[in-house]
């Protein structure tokens, strides 16, 4: 307790009138309000240099924040800077504690395999919808090339299975067709016959 209320003192008067003058307090959280929170933290500039407030308000209540830990939240409000909703944590706490909350979120999603390898200009159904156009005789390279937006060069190597061969597998669609249909019994021999698949 006399650590806390010394350490408490080291901060300004009015630094505490600037910070509880942009609080608003509830039963609940006691929300930060401006400047509005960047990253979701409020911030507060002292001295020149910008402190997390509920950092700050940690140290206003508690004391120092031991090196290397950080202050979480109970109530999974950044922006509350409510003491007994704050408690300290290392930062596998902190992630922990993220991942517990769900607010662990990837901002860019890894792509999907397939899209990697400078082939990213077209996605995977891309490629299969513009194979099975082609097939279905909708249209020449040059006019392929023009719908999906690529070089004809790229359609000729995406017909031919130069490119996203993967996505071939087995399924042999060009040349020899052999798609099997849900009766069972018909095999498609004839890029038409292909086309009548649909
Ligand atoms: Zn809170």
């Amino acid at each position: 307790m006399e650590k806390s209320a010394r350490d408490s003192s080291k901060l300004s008067t009015p630094l505490l009138d600037r910070f509880w003058s942009r609080v608003v307090k509830s039963d609940g959280c006691w929300m930060w309000m401006s400047p509005p929170p960047k990253n979701g933290y409020g911030r507060i500039s002292v001295n020149g240099r910008l402190w997390s407030v509920h950092r700050l308000s940690y140290q206003m209540h508690f004391g120092d924040i031991p090196a290397g830990l950080f202050v979480c939240h109970h109530c999974d409000n950044r922006r509350c800077v409510r003491p007994d909703h704050l408690f300290l944590g290392t930062s596998l706490d902190n992630v922990r504690d993220m991942i517990a909350k769900g607010r662990s979120r990837h901002p860019n999603p890894p792509p999907h395999p397939g899209e990697l390898h400078g082939q990213a200009r077209l996605t995977a159904s891309q490629v299969i919808e513009m194979r099975r156009a082609y097939a279905a005789g909708e249209g020449s390279y040059a006019q392929m090339a023009a719908r999906f937006g690529v070089h004809p060069q790229t359609v000729a190597s995406i017909i031919q299975g130069k490119r996203w061969r993967h996505l071939l597998d087995g399924a042999s669609s060009f040349g020899a067709p052999s798609v099997s249909v849900a009766t069972g019994s018909a095999f498609a021999s004839t890029l038409s016959d292909l086309a009548s698949l649909r």
